[in-house]
């Protein structure tokens, strides 16, 4: 018998945190008498900033470990999985296979006794408004927390790792039990509060399990990708056709790949008030992924498909509140923001201000030391007007 894990993570972001619970699970089967091993091979390369990646495990407690290599190891990724982890909850949305070749549901690979475990705040019935319909009956388990950033250099330990690992024994404890969890982050760090909080997570996951059935979740509005098989490969690896020469839409020369969409890639999208943009055309020049695009009244439209989350618009963009960085989970669509403002100019700013709600999410310069949320400020209609023109009157007192 073998059991799969799949570790579901942001690439880069999270890709220690994936590592080191995919190494532990490892580490803590074979403790328990089993045979285990772990890999990651599903992923770009070089490896994308928020790219969703897996890292696996396998145990087995009746094979010898060169049968589990075998089964498992020449594989580039699994058939089904007994638990899968997701480490940003924005993931329910779905995931590239490596050098895109389309979005799958996040629970492709759960299989009928397998469970869905998503660190989140969100009620399974809010998960559920994304993710794809299976036609059994499985588990959705939630365990309570924000998407850990790993960081590139520092390693937020903020316990993620730990609580993971309490709630897979609470889900599947024919992988680990929650005994040998915690004896082995005893053993590992002589830290009680480590083992204390795989137990803590481990009780409250357990209350925290639903049985989704057939009925529940929604139409997967994507077809879902073929991966091309080893020898279908390009040198180098899988290989994305290059973008096009010659066609230019952005004002430094940017183009667009069909092929290459990486909206599964983000954790907030931006959210503009058009009523209070003066045009300066930053967004548009500073966007890394030509996310941006003119429109006839010189704004500027954003394709969701393309855009990645990163926060630059939001950064460059002069205006306080004009450009502002929201929960991917609050949106069930990526249909132009623009064309709403133009259909609906005042619909559409409570419709932004509601999407934005009270807080802000602030990160400081130092990676990894986690956010902070600050209190937002609510511009009215005519704001945009009044500051231009006490600027004017403030310049021509000068
Ligand atoms: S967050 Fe802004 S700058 Fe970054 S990819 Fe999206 S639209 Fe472009
Ligand atoms: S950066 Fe802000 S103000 Fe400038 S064009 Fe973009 S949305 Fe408008």
């Amino acid at each position: 018998m073998i059991k799969r894990v799949e570790v579901n993570y942001r690439g880069i972001f999270q890709k220690n945190l994936g590592k080191y619970i995919g190494s532990d699970i490892v580490m803590i089967a074979s403790r328990m008498g089993k045979i285990a091993f772990s890999n990651g091979r599903y992923s770009d390369s070089p490896e994308r900033n928020g790219i969703p990646c897996k890292y696996f495990a396998f145990v087995s407690p009746d094979l010898s470990e060169e049968e589990l290599e075998a089964e498992c190891g020449a594989k580039m990724d699994i058939d089904e999985a007994d638990v899968s982890l997701v480490m940003d909850d924005t993931m329910v949305k779905g995931v590239e296979p490596w050098g895109w070749h389309g979005v799958r549901p996040i629970n492709e690979k759960v299989h009928q006794k397998g469970c869905l475990l998503v660190v989140t705040r969100k009620s399974h019935d809010h998960l559920l408004k994304f993710i794809a319909r299976r036609p059994f009956n499985y588990r959705l388990a939630t365990l309570e927390g924000d998407a850990s950033l790993a960081g590139l250099w520092v390693f937020k330990d903020d316990l993620t790792r730990e609580r993971s690992l309490g709630a897979i024994a609470a889900v599947d404890p024919g992988i680990i039990s929650i005994e040998a969890v915690e004896e082995y982050l005893f053993a590992k760090t002589k830290e009680k509060h480590r083992a204390q909080a795989a137990r803590e997570a481990y009780d409250a996951t357990l209350r925290r399990i639903k049985l989704v059935t057939p009925e529940q979740g929604i139409d997967w509005p994507y077809e879902i990708p073929v991966l091309p098989k080893w020898h279908e490969f390009e040198e180098g690896g899988v290989v994305v056709p290059a973008v096009p020469r010659g066609f230019k839409m952005g004002p430094k020369g940017q183009t667009r790949n069909d092929m290459f969409k990486r909206g599964t890639t983000k954790t907030e999208r931006p959210v503009v008030r058009f009523d209070l943009c003066i045009k300066c055309t930053l967004c548009w020049l500073e966007c890394p992924d030509e996310c941006f695009d003119p429109t006839e009244d010189g704004l500027y439209d954003i394709n969701y498909e393309v855009c990645v989350g990163c926060h630059k618009c939001a950064a460059v963009c002069p205006i306080p509140e004009c450009i502002v960085m929201v929960d991917e989970l609050k949106f069930e669509d990526n249909s132009s923001p623009w064309k709403h403002h133009i259909r609906d100019p005042q619909g559409y700013i409570q419709w932004a201000e509601e999407k934005k709600g009270k807080k802000r999410i602030h990160y400081p310069y130092v990676t990894g030391t986690g956010m902070e949320y600050r209190d937002g400020e609510v511009v009215p209609p005519k704001e945009k007007k009044r500051r231009r023109r006490a600027t004017r009157e403030a310049d021509g007192a000068h």
